[in-house]
């Protein structure tokens, strides 16, 4: 058992967000026994030894529904939008992803940016190469992290080198489905890149294996951009929408995570809640690739599950304190103010829920894993001054959201492993 003494950021049995001011967490065995006031917890448990990390803040691990492996390189590359950004930028990027040893390099690079900027849960996709999905689950798995990837589907539209074979795509899926998922904290999505670079055989397949393997997930993109909405019309004349494409293919289900989700209808949103699916928001990516403003409005009346997300290349950060106040700026665009409570939510116990792992992560509370951060409110001068001048527990959050990156995030534990290096 391994104790931490600090302040403590945590949700408590009615989701709302608390900051007890001096706190002990224990930990036991990968997970969390005890997170509560210092004297009580101490006093229940007189001889686990605590390391002291105050004047830090103890807090959830952050999750990212969403961002691509083999896009690290690609972050901050100019496009006319998405389809030319694919086409010139993340595709030739991509197909280094099928030698073993650059995806394996790469792959600790990745982990690395994520653990720096506090993030130790995600759903990742990588390339369409079977190599840059072991590669990416061998390395999480050495580092025990709790994350869900899969190796991109994508046999249509899509260049040589990225482009993957229907029958054999499903069988090196169901291979890294039978070595991976379930192994350590590892789960695997079926990854239908999205509905213009997969045939229908192929989507039809990747729900097939999600129903044989219980337990596995769904991951795509809908609805992100105009000229992409038009081309998948033109593709699947037959479908009402562009989420009914995958809908009709077996693949709108309860853990599946549909990235964007910008330019659906009422329909669509009454079918994307009702089918027990969530979305991604990734806020830097719809603004850098100018695709659109996400209807947070929509999204509340509609019900659907959500969860933040940087959506790296095409996002512009691996900070959630970045992506956060990007989620902020797009809704008041929208004439609504997303309390910094929310944004936080949504970052970690409200994506561990769209994910289906909200007993798992997302929180530090008893029974959940020991996957945790330290925060220094006082990383920079102007962040000091203004965290230390806040006046209640939301403009505290919001100092950190709008002044804080990855100087912010001191500390990771995952799995109640120290994590060196950073
Ligand atoms: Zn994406």
């Amino acid at each position: 058992m391994q104790g931490y003494r600090a302040a403590l950021l945590r949700f408590d049995a009615g989701d709302v967000l608390q900051r007890v001011d001096d706190a002990l967490v224990i930990v036991d065995e990968g997970r969390i026994l005890e997170a509560d006031a210092f004297a009580a917890v101490a006093a229940r448990h007189p001889d686990v030894a605590w390391v002291d990390w105050r004047p830090w803040v103890l807090a959830p691990g952050f999750v990212d529904t969403h961002v691509h492996f083999p896009q690290l390189d690609v972050i901050g590359s100019p496009a006319d939008g998405l389809l030319p950004w694919l086409e010139n930028y993340t595709f030739p990027h991509e197909a280094r992803f099928a030698d073993p040893a650059y995806a394996a390099a790469m792959a600790e690079v990745f982990l690395d940016e994520l653990l720096r900027n506090g993030v130790t849960t995600a759903m990742v996709y990588c390339s369409s190469h079977r190599a840059s999905a072991e590669a990416f689950f061998a390395a999480s798995l050495r580092r025990g992290l709790r994350m869900v990837a899969g190796k991109c589907l994508m046999d249509s539209n899509s260049p040589d080198p990225v482009r993957d074979e229907t029958a054999t795509s499903l069988v090196e899926s169901q291979a890294l489905i039978e070595r991976w998922h379930g192994r350590g904290r590892l789960g695997y999505a079926l990854t239908p890149r999205f509905a213009a670079s997969c045939s229908e055989a192929q989507m039809r397949g990747a729900a097939e294996l999600a129903d044989a393997y219980p337990g596995t997930w769904v991951q795509t993109h809908v609805a992100e951009n105009h000229d992409e909405i038009a081309w998948v019309a033109r593709l699947f004349p037959q479908a009402r929408s562009y989420l009914d494409v995958y809908d009709r293919l077996g693949l709108l289900r309860e853990r599946s995570m549909y990235a964007h989700c910008i330019y659906l209808d009422h329909e669509d949103r009454a079918r994307l809640a009702a089918s027990g699916a969530s979305a991604a928001v990734c806020p830097t990516s719809n603004l850098f690739l100018g695709s659109g403003l996400f209807d947070f409005g929509a999204a509340a009346q509609a019900g659907f599950q959500w969860g933040l997300a940087c959506d790296v290349g095409g996002g512009t950060s691996f900070s959630p304190f970045r992506t956060m106040l990007a989620a902020y700026e797009v809704a008041r665009l929208g004439a609504l103010t997303l309390a910094p409570q929310t944004l936080w939510y949504r970052h970690t116990l409200g994506a561990a829920r769209a994910m289906g792992l909200g007993s798992q992560v997302g929180n530090v509370a008893p029974g959940y894993d020991a996957d945790f951060i330290a925060l220094d409110d006082r990383a920079t001068p102007l962040l000091a001054r203004r965290s230390g001048a806040a006046a209640s527990l939301a403009e505290w959050l919001f100092s950190l959201i709008v002044l804080g990156d990855d100087r912010v995030v001191v500390q990771r534990v995952a799995g109640g492993v120290p994590l060196a290096g950073f």
